[in-house]
């Protein structure tokens, strides 16, 4: 007989019980029978239930011991799903991929980490759509509209290289063990094709960084003496100027569309 699983805190674990609302999440991901899926932190099988069989392969990524071997039992002798036991920021899902570029992710991750895990998501080669379950107010900083107090580097790093949605909440009850917060469901659709280079995505990184470290200071200071940027008086001018924003303007006034002709003018 085995025990029953006992929710692990740490690992952020809070599973998802409303059938509804999990048909709803995969829903979302709009997966074709062909489709190759990476599911991050499946635990018991909320969404994998409706994602197995109905997709052409489901990679799952799962870092508890019990709940991996579960899933690994379930799903022994199917070709068509493969269970990496393992940290998602640790082991590498995009190696067992076909093709990381055409690849769908879903997941209801642990709140702790989805700001890494959507900023390694982010990284080249990015997959084709990604749905996942944040934390209301997760959602609501990638969704920040320009010049409100929650628009930061996170609006600014998503929405540079992709498009968002946030499309319904989640309330806590949804949940066992209930959870602290409510959530959200946003889809981030990479822009195809990139808007920028790899070169340019690199210093966007390092501007919208410091920038946003200094959020409170002008842009023109930032630009001439923030260490990591250093850019001289001319190039600064030439960098606001080609992104139609001005040298007096703060970060959060800067839309992610002016923050990527600033890095790319200052290459
Ligand atoms: N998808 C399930 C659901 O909706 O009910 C479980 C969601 S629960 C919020 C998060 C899951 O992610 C748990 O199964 C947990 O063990 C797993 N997890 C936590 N940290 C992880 C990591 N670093 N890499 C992969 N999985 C992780």
């Amino acid at each position: 007989m085995t025990t029953p699983h006992r929710a692990k805190k740490s690992l952020g674990q809070n599973f998802l019980i409303d059938p509804n609302l999990q048909r709803k999440i995969v829903a979302a991901l709009e997966a074709e029978p062909t489709d190759e899926v990476l599911e991050i932190g499946p635990g018991h099988g909320a969404l994998t239930d409706h994602l197995e069989g109905n997709v052409g392969r489901l990679v799952l990524v799962e870092l508890d011991d019990d709940l991996a071997s579960a899933l690994e039992r379930r799903f022994a002798g199917r070709s068509d799903v493969v269970v990496i036991r393992g940290d998602v920021l640790q082991v590498d899902p995009l190696a067992q991929v076909r093709d990381p570029e055409d690849l769908l992710v879903i997941g209801n991750i642990p709140y702790n980490i989805t700001t890494p895990i959507l900023f390694r998501l982010l990284e080249r080669p990015r997959p084709r759509r990604i749905v996942l379950m944040v934390q209301e107010d997760v959602a609501a900083r990638i969704a920040a509209p320009v010049g409100t107090r929650a628009y930061g580097a996170l609006s600014v790093g998503v929405r540079s290289v992709a498009s968002v949605d946030r499309l319904f909440g989640v309330g806590r009850r949804s949940f066992r063990p209930v959870p602290r917060v409510d959530s959200a469901i946003v889809r981030i659709d990479p822009f195809r094709p990139e808007r920028t280079s790899a070169a340019d995505e690199a210093r966007l990184r390092v501007v919208v960084r410091a920038a946003f470290q200094w959020r409170r200071k002008q842009l023109g200071k930032i630009l001439r003496d923030h260490p990591d940027i250093m850019a001289d008086d001319e190039v600064a001018a030439a960098a606001v100027a080609s992104a139609g924003v001005e040298l007096t303007d703060r970060p959060e006034r800067v839309s992610p569309e002016a923050f990527v002709r600033l890095a790319t003018s200052l290459g």
